[in-house]
């Protein structure tokens, strides 16, 4: 049976005209549709919200009846089970791009990578190197997004949220978000805060990009680390590499059917990189030397496409319907007719895989929804 579609009515204080476009309520709606990794089951109800006044009425209706929520911006990073999501799925589709000066205004429901050219073509440095990434401006601070040298929390000065706690909409301050690699407050209190809008202080320096802090950027654009280049230089170079790993959405490539990088980058104490740096020799020789590099707290990271690959798992590894991207070892994808279950269970094997070899257990990156590693 196809969805049932509903129109509910505005919350009150909406102008008039607006009402002519009424929120779209969609019942056992699908979600795979709504995911890069085009899997997943059904939600009971599916709301699409394109004011923050909608965002805010549905918030405060689920959690007032007890319905369970799930927040949806460009499902880039949602892994949801084959059973779907019995509750309500709120899809954020706000638009709003304010550009004052240096300093930006996003809608949460506003498409990144769009977001970025246009700062870009406006002259400006700060986000240029995290084109390409999927997804909406609101879910850029929940994993603290990055890529090539840039993280969000480096220019986002403010978060605007529904606090579905205290009922009330709060701004918060980026000292407030407890930004670290892939992670922030939003993400440590996943119930918690929807975001409506992303402030941003970017910089002018006369359409040259920030210092490009990514090794492979630099060298593709033949300047050292560290030097700044023209900013639209700067972000076609990472649009080519990300393309190259099959890292920019592109329907007809099988290898972008992903969430990205399946797992993030493990983090080791002193003792356990130690460990880790003794079964590496032990396994694959004396002069092995896995990546490192300082992390918060005087830990080290690694890298997980190193140890994935290592333990045997290379590029377009499986059978099934789903593998490993052929272009990226750290992205699992779908060649087109996988489940989530097929999905975990690569995700599975790959995780045992390289436990077994090298006694590091690798984290997800997305979010799992009804479903768990
Ligand atoms: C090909 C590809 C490449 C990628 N490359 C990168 C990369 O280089 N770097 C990187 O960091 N990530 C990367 N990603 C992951 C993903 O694009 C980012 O995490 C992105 O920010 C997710 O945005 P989204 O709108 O799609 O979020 P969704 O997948 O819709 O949601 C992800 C999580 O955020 C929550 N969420 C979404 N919007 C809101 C909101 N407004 N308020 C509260 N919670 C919300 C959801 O509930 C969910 O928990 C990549 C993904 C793909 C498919």
């Amino acid at each position: 049976m196809g969805p049932h579609v509903r129109s509910v009515p505005r919350p009150s204080g909406e102008c008039a005209d607006r009402t002519l476009v009424p929120v779209q309520e969609l019942h056992d709606a699908p979600l795979a549709p709504l995911t890069t990794f085009r899997l997943g089951g059904p939600a009971s109800r599916l709301l699409t919200a394109t004011t923050d006044a909608e965002v805010i009425e549905a918030v405060r209706e689920a959690d007032g009846s007890g319905t369970p929520l799930l927040v949806i911006g460009g499902g880039s990073n949602l892994v949801i089970g084959d059973k779907g999501f019995d509750g309500t799925a709120l899809r954020i589709a706000t638009k709003g791009f304010a550009l004052n000066g240096t300093t930006l205004e996003l809608a949460a429901g506003e498409i990144w990578t769009d977001a970025v050219a246009r700062t870009v073509e406006a002259g400006l440095a700060g986000i240029e190197c995290l084109a390409g990434i999927p997804g909406s401006a609101g879910a850029t601070p929940i994993q603290n997004v990055g890529a090539y040298g840039q993280e969000v929390s480096s220019t986002v000065t403010e978060v605007v949220a529904y606090d579905r706690h205290t009922e009330e909409t709060v701004t918060i301050p980026n000292a407030d978000c407890a930004f670290s690699y892939r992670h922030s407050r939003f993400k440590a209190e996943p119930d918690r805060f929807v975001v409506l809008r992303v402030r941003f202080e970017l910089e002018d320096a006369g359409g040259l990009s920030a210092p490009l802090r990514y090794a492979e950027t630099a060298r593709t654009m033949g300047v050292e680390q560290g030097e700044r280049v023209p900013a639209a230089a700067a972000r076609e170079t990472v649009l080519a590499l990300r393309a190259g790993k099959g890292m920019v959405l592109d329907p007809e490539d099988h290898d972008s059917w992903s969430a990205g990088s399946f797992f993030t980058n493990p983090i080791l104490e002193d003792a356990e990189y130690e460990a880790f740096l003794a079964r590496a020799k032990d396994r694959l020789g004396p002069g092995t030397t896995p990546p490192a590099f300082p992390a918060d707290g005087g830990r080290v990271k690694t890298s997980a496409a190193w140890l994935i690959d290592k333990a045997g798992f290379t590029k377009g590894y499986g059978t099934g319907p789903a593998r490993i991207s052929t272009k990226h070892t750290l992205a699992l994808t779908n060649r087109g007719e996988a489940t989530t279950e097929d999905l975990l269970a690569l995700a599975r094997e790959v995780v045992a895989g390289v436990r077994e070899a090298f006694g590091v257990t690798l984290v997800n990156e997305p979010v799992t929804v009804g479903v768990s590693l």
